[in-house]
């Protein structure tokens, strides 16, 4: 009974904060947040450390470098993505990143040889990102990521403030364009994913990424040729596993 009320104070709280805050400048939703919840539940930024990471983070660390910053490491990164997450923590003077990694004995028994994503990438993602990703996010009463609207038909009616089980997840940047993005780098001279300059608008695992063709969606090298387009952590099974946990 307590679980289930509090599944609803969390849709009304998201409710709530969306309709007074969700029309906010991205820079003013990241402060209102973090000063909100870094005494009341805690709060953390959740990061791939991709193409469009760094602005998120830039902001956050603004705020506060002392908030946890989580990167899932699925044990299939691009090597320059790795490198990436450290010298952009040192740029920004990150003084709280956390690595989560898959359980080795689930990747043992369902992943031995590395090879899942070929021939069952959702199997690969829920072992390596959805399942990681509510062990990630159970500490905390809210976390932000860096999703927007246009680069998915799924994340089109995104809001702002949305509650994910118990949790509230916070997407300050829901509302910026390709430009919004460029123009913020470049303000803040932020250092960019070094596989971007290759075409990787979208950056991911390694088996599971490709460059960007030419005019197609930033988010068309991602499991380019399946039908799947997102990993799993930002839909229903995280919620099911974060409301679980
Ligand atoms: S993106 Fe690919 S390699 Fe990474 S977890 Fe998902 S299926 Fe596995």
């Amino acid at each position: 009974m307590a679980a289930k009320q509090r599944l609803l104070e969390a849709e009304t709280e998201a409710l709530e904060l969306d309709a007074r805050y969700g029309h906010l400048k991205a820079e003013a939703i990241v402060e209102l947040a973090v000063e909100r919840f870094r005494d009341a539940g805690g709060i953390a930024a959740i990061s791939s450390f991709g193409a469009d990471s760094a602005a998120l983070l830039h902001m956050v660390a603004s705020v506060d470098r002392s908030v946890p910053v989580v990167f899932l490491d699925t044990g299939q990164h691009f090597g320059e993505t790795l490198e990436y997450r450290d010298q952009l923590a040192e740029d920004l003077g990150l003084e709280n990143l956390r690595v989560i990694h898959p359980r080795q004995e689930t990747l043992l028994t369902r992943d031995p040889d590395g090879k899942l994503h070929a021939s069952d990438p959702d199997q690969c993602c829920e072992i390596r990102k959805v399942e990681p990703m509510a062990r990630a996010v159970e500490p905390y009463a809210a976390w932000f990521t860096g999703r927007k609207r246009y680069q998915s038909a799924t994340r089109a009616k995104m809001p702002v403030f949305e509650a994910v089980g118990p949790r509230i997840r916070i997407n300050p940047l829901a509302r910026w364009t390709t430009a919004d993005q460029a123009a913020y780098m470049r303000a803040h001279n932020l250092r960019e994913n070094p596989l971007v300059a290759f075409g990787y608008f979208s950056v991911g695992c390694f088996p599971c990424t490709e460059p960007v063709k030419a005019g197609e969606d930033p988010r068309s090298g991602r499991w380019a040729g399946r039908a799947k387009t997102e990993c799993g952590i930002h839909l229903p099974g995280l919620e099911e596993l974060t409301t679980a946990a």
